[in-house]
């Protein structure tokens, strides 16, 4: 029985209340009354049911998709303004007990050399992760409980933490790795993470579990529970996704909403982040053999209909796609991008971008430098801001400042602040120059008076050699 209160995984993912929903939106994809009311309530900015998105996700009126366009583009705007903020993840160990039939890491696969970062060899990626300017990462692990166990993880995570190279230093770390218990998600809050990240990679039990054969991920609830627990544990930002490709991305959508609604009405507040990834080609993987993969008007009707669904969520995509379908998406509601990713295990500090233990085809190739000056040029604030969590805007503190407006007197100046910083420290010659006229345009548009003073001394003072300001 459908309750988005339990905390029992097919209570708040059910899957007749999801069939239920797509046989309602399929009745109702032509019911113009009801999608101008659904349009309309979208323009409140109070978001949108899993069955409200799923009839605006049926209805194929061009009319209609350009409306929910420009809403998402409006909400975006109203929210999270043109920041965008920067980061990349940081993959510590490929070992892997799973079976998971899309992901090259599975155990089976016999190809990939199996590594794991020492922690020199983490000094050394951090390092070199610094020097192009990034200050907030994601690490990734597949799931070994003896070679990646816990312990693992949280002494990289000081590792990491640790290191101050020149100017540079990670100021938050985010965390994707496998499902685990309340206990270590308490542990992992007391090292200082940032967002806890788990791709449900697909709502739909059945087929969940035979993308998952073999392995603990195989466990349908243990998986799908787990932010739940994360959040027992103290962690009150959570990151979900959706690994678009795998199922019936109508199916999807309707539970990664059902999903965050469980959060909100359990826990009070929804999900920090959605990631948007789309299966790609990887060692042992080809995407064609996965019959659900979606095209890019697809995949940007999704990204418009989450944006416009949760506005207070940040949105998440990676150098999966491409610099042509970034570009979209960042209008469409995208809040946050990696740069310069390297999806192998000890990428960084290699030459050339290795392709033999990378997780997944990366198709944006660029360097940092060149996507902060992409961003700027189409009038996008690259921000390498870490500040709420260091303040302890989390959760649903964090919410309460985004839903009042508050959040621009904080994340504007931040932005700018941390741009500021990149151009001192990391920036190429253009790029510096770019982002100088930026920020001096851009100063301007913090709403309060004596914020907009303060920032200006704190630019002056990083001009002078001074780091790491934040409101
Ligand atoms: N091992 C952890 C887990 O099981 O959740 C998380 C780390 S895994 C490195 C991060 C994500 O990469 C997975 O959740 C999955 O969605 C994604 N992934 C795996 N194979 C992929 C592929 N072939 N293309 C795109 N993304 C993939």
């Amino acid at each position: 029985m459908y309750n988005p209160k339990s905390l029992k995984a097919e209570e708040f993912i059910s899957h007749e209340e999801i069939l239920e929903t797509l046989e309602y939106a399929e009745q109702n994809k032509n019911n113009m009354p009801l999608i101008r009311e659904i349009l309309d309530k979208a323009a409140t900015r109070k978001g949108l049911s899993h069955r409200e998105a799923s009839v605006l996700l049926a209805c194929d009126d061009e009319n209609v998709r350009e409306e929910m366009y420009a809403l998402a583009r409006q909400i975006k705007k109203d929210f999270y303004g043109n920041r965008i903020v920067m980061f990349a993840p940081l993959y510590l160990s490929n070992y892997c007990v799973n079976g998971c039939v899309y992901c090259p890491y599975h155990h089976q696969n016999k190809h990939i050399p199996r590594r794991k970062l020492t922690q020199d060899e983490v000094r050394a990626e951090v390092i070199a992760l610094q020097d192009m300017g990034h200050k907030r990462l994601a690490i990734e692990a597949g799931e070994d409980p003896v070679n990646n166990p816990l312990e693992y993880i949280l002494e990289c995570i000081d590792t990491i933490y640790s290191i101050k190279h020149k100017n540079g230093e990670i100021r938050r770390v985010n965390v994707n790795i496998a499902a685990t218990t309340v206990e270590n998600y308490r542990r992992l809050k007391e090292a200082g993470i940032g967002t806890y990240i788990l791709f449900q990679e697909t709502y739909h039990k059945e087929s969940y579990e035979a993308l998952h054969p073999t392995g603990p991920k195989h466990n349908y609830a243990y998986h799908t529970e787990a932010m739940d627990r994360a959040m027992e544990g103290g962690i009150d930002d959570v990151g979900l996704g959706v690994l678009f490709g795998l199922e019936l991305y109508k199916y999807e959508l309707c539970g990664l909403l059902m999903h965050a609604e469980h959060l909100e009405a359990v826990h009070g507040v929804g999900p920090h982040t959605i990631s948007l990834p789309r299966l790609k080609r990887a060692d042992d993987i080809n995407p064609d053999e996965f019959d659900n993969g979606i095209d890019d008007e697809i995949f940007a009707k999704l990204c418009a209909l989450i944006r416009i669904s949760v506005p207070y969520t940040g949105m998440i995509i990676s150098t999966r796609e491409s610099m042509e379908v970034r570009a979209k998406l960042l209008e469409l509601g995208v809040s946050q991008i990696s740069g310069a990713s390297r999806t192998s295990v000890g990428g960084y500090t290699e030459e050339v971008r290795p392709t033999d233990t990378e997780q997944f085809d990366v198709s944006d190739q660029r360097t940092l430098d060149e996507v902060v000056k992409w961003l700027m040029e189409a009038g996008f604030i690259p921000s390498f801001c870490t500040a709420c969590y260091r303040e302890g805007r989390t959760g649903d503190r964090f919410m309460t400042l985004l839903k009042n407006g508050k959040i621009h007197d904080c994340c504007h100046p931040n932005a700018l602040i941390t741009l500021k910083e990149f151009a001192e420290d990391y920036a190429s010659e253009d790029t510096r120059r770019l982002a100088n006229e930026m920020i001096e345009r851009e100063m301007a548009n913090i709403p309060t008076e004596k914020i907009r003073e303060i920032a200006r001394r704190h630019i002056e003072e990083i001009e002078n050699g001074k780091r790491d300001f934040r409101f």
